[in-house]
């Protein structure tokens, strides 16, 4: 697997914005993920992104899996209400 980006994962860091409270990762690929309620939850998020292959992989086989880990994805909230 040819793998250009090279992917360093910064330690999670805490926010605290008047409007914006939360854990989030930054990786060195431009990659930050959203906020999130607990730091082992930020974890979880940056240990999702180092999984996940490059774009030119098929995404059918690792989507279905990231949907399984994942409890409550976006799209599904979305689509309830
Ligand atoms: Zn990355």
């Amino acid at each position: 697997m040819a793998d250009a980006v090279e992917h360093n994962m910064e330690a999670p860091y805490l926010v605290t914005d008047t409007r914006r409270r939360g854990w989030g990762v930054a990786c060195s690929c431009g990659f930050r993920s959203p906020l999130f309620d607990t730091r082992e939850e930020a974890q979880t998020a940056a240990t999702d992104h180092l999984e996940v292959p490059p774009p030119e992989e098929p995404k059918g086989y690792f989507a279905r899996r990231r949907a399984k880990k994942q409890q409550r994805p976006d799209w599904m909230e979305r689509r309830k209400g």
